[in-house]
């Protein structure tokens, strides 16, 4: 049994030698290229034209995989044949009537020109895409597939059970934040500006919603924004943060680089702030109202002894490639102000 992946999805080609299918009735006997009766075979028929429906491609699916160079590589529509028939080469052509059997797949109308060849009883057992040919000549098909992936046991036994094949915990909730009244706001071309900036909540977003929050419940300010997501909820399309009722997620800032100025120190000042409930309250230090983002860090001894730069190493320690951090390293020594670059 020789394995291959296609479109990421588990795909086996199987060579068996079973019975010698010699003449076109053989054939016929074990492989079908055309549509089920739909009225008498049902099952048979709504399999056939979920899995084993080639494309549609054609003009109306020119982007289709298969399709190259203006025609189908797998050469579908294949003509319609009222018998099968074997060529000298031992190629089988199979059975294809025009009898009106039509099915409509991707909202297409297909008919027997279509169809994948399949045998009925493994599609009946099996119920997925399995196609089955006549195989005329082993060695090139063989050889094709021999640069196949090797799939260990254990991996093999992983798909076999359909355990999941990819998961992320816990769950992160990405957190977006920006300067006052720099929010991002997202509208087609076709928009009206001034409609699009007065319509209700244009405003709000999740960081300015987070703030809200804290002013409405007590309890809500005891957390810092990156820690917010581990008791509150995003609710994206009605704009606010509800109580978190079961779940786990955890919140991280989206990323300022140094030298985004004052973006940076408000992203520092997140990283601290518990429960403010405006941008002022933000860049309050010691009741005392900061000129900008900037000089609230300072206030707050973040910006001492290239603390800052210490931090935004160390944090980027966390998730920064090795090469993300020598760029880092390198931008914060050419266009930063480092007191001891040593
Ligand atoms: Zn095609």
């Amino acid at each position: 049994m020789l394995w291959n992946f296609k479109r990421g999805l588990p795909h086996a080609h199987i060579l068996l030698t079973l019975v010698k299918l010699l003449t076109p009735a053989d054939v016929d006997n074990f492989i079908s290229a055309e549509l089920p009766n739909k009225d008498t075979d049902p099952q048979a028929f709504q399999i056939v034209s979920k899995t084993m429906i080639h494309g549609p491609c054609g003009e109306a699916n020119p982007y289709s995989p298969c399709f190259v160079g203006g025609e189908c590589s797998k050469k579908y529509p294949k003509n319609f044949n009222t018998e099968t028939l074997i060529d000298i080469n031992g190629f089988a052509n199979y059975r294809r009537r025009n009898d009106g059997r039509n099915a409509t797949v991707r909202r297409q109308e297909i008919d027997n020109r279509w169809v994948v060849p399949y045998n009925r009883a493994l599609l009946l057992k099996y119920n997925s895409h399995i196609n089955v040919e006549l195989c005329a000549r082993t060695k090139d098909e063989v050889r094709q597939y021999l640069d196949c992936r090797y799939i260990s046991a254990p991996e093999a036994c992983w798909r076999v059970f359909e355990f999941d094949l990819q998961a992320q915990r816990p769950s992160v909730e990405s957190l977006q934040f920006h300067l006052p009244n720099e929010q991002t706001v997202i509208f087609s071309d076709r928009d009206d500006l001034p409609t699009v900036l007065s319509m209700p909540g244009i405003s709000t977003t999740m960081f300015t919603a987070w703030m809200m929050a804290n002013n409405e419940f007590q309890d809500a300010r005891l957390l810092k924004y990156v820690e917010f997501p581990t008791a509150w909820v995003w609710k994206a399309e009605e704009k606010i943060w509800d109580r978190r009722k079961r779940g786990r997620r955890i919140g991280r800032l989206y990323y300022a680089y140094p030298s985004s100025g004052e973006r940076y120190y408000l992203r520092m000042l997140l990283n601290i702030v518990r429960g403010p409930l405006s941008f002022e309250d933000i860049q309050t230090v010691n009741g005392f109202l900061c000129p900008d983002f900037r000089s609230a860090c300072n206030s707050l001894g973040l910006l001492e002894d290239d603390n800052e730069w210490h931090e935004a190493l160390q944090e980027a320690s966390i998730w920064a490639s090795p090469h993300q951090l020598r760029h880092l390293f390198v931008s914060i020594l050419t266009s930063c102000q480092v007191t001891n670059p040593l």
